[in-house]
């Protein structure tokens, strides 16, 4: 029986937010749209197995095509990465983050990490989070000039402070990052050095972003953001930290492995190993590039002045507005982003003096540089007259033809 027969209330459901999809703009820097391939595979029974344990060695009898579908995911991730060793199970980039920290640290242990206001995540250290109340976080950050990494900073806290693991990637830092310079202090201090790769293993595996594999020994990504996977997580590792690594996914963090997931992991891993891919990638940070410039040219203020990646920040530090409101307000106008802190934030993590505005998604329709200019027109136009409905909805419309230019492949639920 299918969905719409059997719960008609929750397929109007999905109905609705497939439609939202298809006809608005999505700039939020952590999503994208997986294929259809990519959710045939995880809309399939594989769902029904339990397969504790990994390929060969697991606790429940039946899973020899199981352990096929994990097998195949880890030689990918291994390939596409080069990488001694994939772990493809964890259920999101928190719990990879969870093992890797459980891994190799102890409770108290210390982690040199990034300001979590200059483009950090929750995992890297927040009060509010598992890894800032086990862990005691140091941290570095952006200078207040060129608003980049400061390794002269990062080497000091690192000598001062002998971290037993240094963390670096983030969640909104428009930059490169640069993991040759980190692996250097990192050795310097014997320190374990982490790569959370979460928003660009896309840009890494395309080769558009340097790799952190050969200078980090532990590595997590999810697979569902520039990498346009299911919605997961992922752990690359130097073969020396592999067993370890593997006891803190199953069984010191996760029980059962989401098998239909992992099938989903292994096609995007599949597709993002194609030439399309790389061009796709290239195309993002094109569409990031172009975006930007043309958000700056009317007169606001970027993180760091400009993208070197699939995102930019902009600051409103000098304005009235807030990241909340401008969030808001761009949402009516069918434009979806994410309120961001900033380098030097004064407001609350709600409220927010940035927005964080990312293009792998509206790249994955296909869009270009000339739709770009479009867009960031759209954007400036709703910031600059808030309280303007008309403009909004008239924006609206615009946005809803432009996305009808552009469809998602995903057929409409009836
Ligand atoms: C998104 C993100 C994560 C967490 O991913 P979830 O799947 O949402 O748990 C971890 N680290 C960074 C840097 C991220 O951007």
């Amino acid at each position: 029986m299918s969905l719409g027969s059997v719960d008609p209330e929750m397929a109007r459901a999905i109905a609705s937010e497939i439609e939202r999809q298809q006809t608005s703009l999505e700039l939020i820097a952590s999503e994208n749209f997986a294929s259809c391939a990519v959710l045939e595979a995880m809309g399939t029974p594989l769902t029904n197995k339990y397969a504790e344990g990994y390929p060969g060695r697991r606790y429940y009898g039946g899973c020899e095509y199981i352990d096929v579908v994990e097998s195949l995911a880890i030689e990918r991730a291994e390939r596409l990465f080069g990488a001694d060793h994939a772990n493809v199970q964890p259920h999101s980039g928190s719990s990879a983050n969870m093992a890797a920290y459980f891994a190799v640290l102890e409770p108290g242990d210390t982690i040199l990490g990034m300001e979590l206001s200059h483009g950090g995540h929750l995992t890297h250290g927040s009060e509010v989070n598992f890894s800032g109340q086990f862990f005691k976080f140091v941290r570095y950050g952006v200078g207040e000039q060129d608003q980049r990494i400061d390794f002269d900073q990062v080497r000091e806290l690192a000598r001062a402070h002998r971290p037993k693991l240094i963390q670096c990637g983030y969640t909104a830092y428009p930059r490169t990052i640069d993991f040759r310079s980190f692996g250097e202090i990192a050795r310097e201090v014997d320190a374990i050095l982490f790569a959370d790769i979460a928003h660009i293993a896309g840009l890494v595996v395309a080769g558009v972003h340097p790799t952190p594999v050969g200078h980090a020994q532990i590595v997590t990504t999810t697979t569902h953001k520039t990498l346009r996977g299911p919605r997961g997580g992922l752990i690359l590792c130097d073969a020396k930290y592999a067993p370890a690594i593997d006891r803190a996914v199953f069984p010191f963090s996760q029980g059962g492995p989401l098998e239909h997931v992992i099938a989903a992991k292994a096609v995007a891993l599949e597709e993002a190993s194609r030439p399309e891919f790389k061009e796709y990638a290239q195309q993002i940070v094109r569409n990031a590039r172009a975006m930007a410039e043309a958000v700056a040219e009317r007169g606001f203020r970027l993180v760091s002045g400009g993208t070197d990646n699939h995102l930019f920040v902009i600051d409103f530090r000098d304005r009235e507005l807030s990241g909340l409101k401008a969030q808001r307000r761009l949402d009516r106008a069918g434009i979806t982003t994410s309120k961001s802190t900033v380098p030097g934030e004064r407001r609350s993590p709600w409220v927010t003096s940035g927005l964080r505005v990312g293009t792998p998604a509206i790249t994955t329709r296909g869009m270009r540089e000339e739709e770009m200019r479009q867009i960031a027109g759209w954007l400036a136009d709703v910031l600059e007259n808030l309280e303007d409905e008309e403009l909004a909805a008239r924006i609206r419309e615009q946005v809803c033809e432009l996305c009808l230019r552009f469809p998602l492949p995903y057929p409409v639920l009836a």
